[in-house]
């Protein structure tokens, strides 16, 4: 797994565990020095890097809450301080909270959900675009935002709120990478079905990936690692004339 400098760097929030873990270790596989953010299981996020760096790639963990600016600000000046120009941006830290209608909800946790979900990925991918822009110097690069199917079902039942947030992601994929188009970036998106993660606990439901198997048309749920491996094509330089684009990868769902 050496790192090739060519490639540049990339942030990956919540790129400590699930899906964020696994680009981790694909992106450090494709040559990218990374920058495994995380919210606060530093156990997690240090066993990533060492995974990469014992393997002979670069990488860093970095702390930082995606919904607070000045963790954000933080987050990717240490990388361009510790690794060198950012190229990429896996925009995948991602909340939900336990299964419910929304007549149930309080007022915190809905806001909880909208600032790391949307107002997180809205400002990390700021500051990808102050960093990769042309306009701004920069040398372009790609941003990757972790949509889900859930912004196409709305979830019904167990988190609305969430699939709300997912919709959004989809709007600005679409709204972002026709504003930078010309400016050396993509942005496209993906939208995991049922993925076989820690997220499915905060939903208060730990089995719900292995409960679902019946209505995924393939019958099973997706590992962190078929996801990663779409989300890595769309950073690369095989996906050059995509943008604006968000893919399914939810075994037909
Ligand atoms: P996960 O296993 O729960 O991991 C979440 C990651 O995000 C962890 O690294 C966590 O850090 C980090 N994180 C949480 N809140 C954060 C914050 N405020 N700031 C920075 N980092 C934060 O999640 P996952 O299942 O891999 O999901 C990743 C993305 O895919 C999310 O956007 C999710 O909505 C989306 N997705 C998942 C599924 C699925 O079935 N798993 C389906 C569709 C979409 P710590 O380790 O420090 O807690």
């Amino acid at each position: 797994m050496a790192s090739d400098t060519a490639k540049g760097n990339v942030v990956i929030t919540g790129g400590s565990r699930g899906i964020g873990g696994a680009c981790a270790l694909l992106a450090a596989r494709d040559g990218y020095g990374v920058c495994v953010n995380y919210a606060a299981n530093e156990t997690a996020a240090n066993s990533i890097v060492d995974q990469i760096v014992d393997a002979g790639g670069r990488a860093i963990a970095l702390q930082g809450d995606v919904a607070v600016e000045s963790d954000v600000l933080k987050i990717f000046a240490g990388t361009k301080d510790q690794l060198g120009p950012i190229t990429g941006l896996i925009n995948n830290a991602g909340i939900l909270d336990k299964e419910g209608r929304l007549d149930e909800f309080s007022a915190e946790r809905i806001a909880r959900i909208v600032n790391v979900n949307v107002t997180g990925s809205l400002l990390c991918a700021r500051e990808a675009v102050k960093a990769m822009s042309t306009r701004h110097g920069g040398a372009g690069g790609s941003i990757v935002n972790l949509s889900s199917v859930a912004a196409t079902i709305g979830s019904p039942g167990v988190y609305v709120d969430y699939a709300a947030t997912k919709g959004a992601i989809d709007t600005f994929t679409l709204g972002l990478a026709r504003e930078v188009a010309t400016e050396g970036i993509r942005v496209n998106g993906v939208r995991p079905g049922i993925i076989d993660t820690d997220i499915h606990a905060s939903g208060g439901n730990p089995g719900r990936a292995t409960e679902l198997n019946h209505v995924i048309p393939m019958q099973r749920c997706g590992t962190p690692m078929e996801v990663a491996e779409v989300i890595l094509w769309l950073m690369s330089d095989a996906a050059s004339y995509v943008t604006g684009a968000t893919i399914d990868v939810s075994g037909g769902r």
